[in-house]
């Protein structure tokens, strides 16, 4: 089993979470970061990277992209570590008051504090209708992510959809994959124009098999999935042969397990006290998207204030007896852990 062990376990890697790193960092507290997502970024990465955003202070605009990435280059002097991929399902809260959080593949991390910074929940995949399907999740065939493209290598797979996703990771996995057939119910695709001539490209190239108009209705197998049956708009069906099937129609955001936590919620948001943003369990924090209170704005600079102020309600309830004195970042350089 994985297990870390860190002050404060930061739950969702979006842009809160990510400066919550900063800011615990000044304080001389460790982060370990967990997302559901492979990626880091939350909203900005999974809805709108290439979306120019104007309210950062101090930037007169920054495509949402770039902001993680300037975080990320932030916070590396602190030396986050991170689990990616991997949603956290629930919480243990241990006899000297730390905790200990656990995720859906059974990763632990032993922490002081949790901050949950899940935005609008975790995001979880829109699963076609297809009978059985759920027999081959879980490694057997059926992925609605690509977590790590060498799973993929050598094999024979079918990826269903028409939008940035089914064009980005078809173009991507067609120098992976043994044999890639992208499936589509249109015969227009959702995805950036450049990415749909790509695919095209690829097409004409026999690299890819493209097959239009045209949905994967069946799943075969036998503990591991063996072919699926793709069936066009006319009812004509055929039967392919395929290791993986990866359906990508989207992600969408669900409170999840932590609705399940027992802390205060309303509207399905965590409620919290705005002196340090803490909920009704003691050492348990929410920031950004994921909290409510009187005045509450989903913005990205509010989850910023509330993370500092998250932090020192952390330090706090950490070190107890330990009396915390402001220091400015440019006082002592450049910050480190
Ligand atoms: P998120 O960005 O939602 O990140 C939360 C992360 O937590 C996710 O990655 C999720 O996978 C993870 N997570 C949740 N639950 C779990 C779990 N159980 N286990 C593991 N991981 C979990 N704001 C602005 O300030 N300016 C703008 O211009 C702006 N434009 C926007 C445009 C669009 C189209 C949208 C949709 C939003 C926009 N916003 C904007 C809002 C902004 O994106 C959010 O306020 C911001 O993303 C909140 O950050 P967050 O870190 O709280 O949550």
């Amino acid at each position: 089993m994985n297990s870390v062990s860190t002050d404060i376990c930061i739950i969702g890697a979006g842009p809160v979470g990510l400066f919550a790193v900063f800011e615990a960092g000044l304080l001389k507290l460790r982060c370990h970061v967990v997302d559901a997502l492979p990626q880091v970024g939350g909203q900005l990465s999974e809805i709108y990277p290439k979306k120019p955003i104007y309210d950062i202070p101090g930037f007169p605009e920054v495509l949402a992209g770039d902001l993680v990435q300037n975080l990320m280059r932030q916070i590396e002097p602190f030396h986050p570590t991170f689990t990616l991929g991997e949603r956290v399902e629930g919480y243990e809260k241990l006899e000297d008051g730390s905790f200990r959080v656990t995720t859906i593949d059974g990763t632990e991390i032993l922490c002081k504090a949790i901050a949950i910074a899940g935005g609008l929940g975790s995001f979880e995949p829109r699963k076609p209708a297809i009978d059985s399907l759920a027999d081959f999740e879980g490694g057997k065939g059926v992925y609605y992510m690509v977590r790590d493209p060498e799973t993929f290598r050598d094999q024979r797979l079918v990826i269903a959809g028409g939008g940035d996703s089914a064009l980005d990771w078809t173009i991507f996995l067609a120098d992976v994959a043994k044999e890639v057939t992208l499936v589509h119910r249109g015969t227009t695709f959702r995805g950036a124009a450049d990415s749909a001539e790509k695919v095209k490209n690829l097409h004409e190239a026999g690299k890819v098999k493209l097959v239009l108009s045209s949905n994967v209705t069946h799943v075969h197998g036998n503990g591991q999935l063996h072919g699926v049956t793709i069936t066009a708009n006319d009812g004509t069906a055929a039967q392919v042969e395929a290791d993986s099937f990866i359906p990508l129609f989207g992600l969408t955001p669900k409170l999840g397990p932590i609705g399940e936590w027992g802390l205060e919620l309303e509207d399905d948001a965590v409620k919290v006290n705005t002196v340090d943003y803490s909920t009704s369990e003691p050492g348990i924090f929410a920031i950004g998207d994921i909290n409510t209170y009187p005045g509450k704005l989903k913005l990205i600079l509010c989850g910023f204030h509330e993370a500092a102020l998250m932090c020192q309600g952390a330090f706090k309830y950490i070190n107890p007896d330990k009396k915390y004195v402001l220091k400015y970042t440019t006082v002592n350089g450049v910050p480190t852990l």
